[in-house]
C-alpha cells in the first residue's frame, strides 16, 4: 500500500515518528527545517520487517517448546 502525502497527496517518502502523518519529499522540506524529526517510509518498513521477524522467531521457539513437551508426555 502506497502512503500519500497529507498535504498534496503525492506518494509519501517521509513520516513523522510515532504519528500517521506522511509527507512527500517536497512538503517535508517545506514544512520541516529539521528532517531528523522524520523517518523515511522505507526506514519504517524496514523496522516493521525487523519487528515481524523477531516475533516470528519467538513464535517458532514457542512452537518448538510446545511440540517437544507434547512428544515427551507419555500417554
Ligand atoms: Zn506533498
Amino acid at each position: 500500500m502506497v502512503k500519500k502525502c497529507i498535504i498534496c497527496h503525492e506518494e509519501a517518502v517521509y513520516k513523522i515518528k510515532d504519528t500517521l502523518n506522511y509527507y512527500c519529499d517536497e512538503c517535508a522540506k517545506d514544512n520541516f527545517s529539521d528532517l531528523d524529526l522524520l523517518i523515511t517510509v522505507e526506514e519504517e518498513a524496514q523496522q516493521l520487517r525487523q519487528i515481524l521477524k523477531e516475533k516470528l522467531e519467538e513464535l517458532e521457539k514457542d512452537v518448538n517448546k510446545v511440540s517437544k513437551k507434547c512428544l515427551q508426555q507419555p500417554d
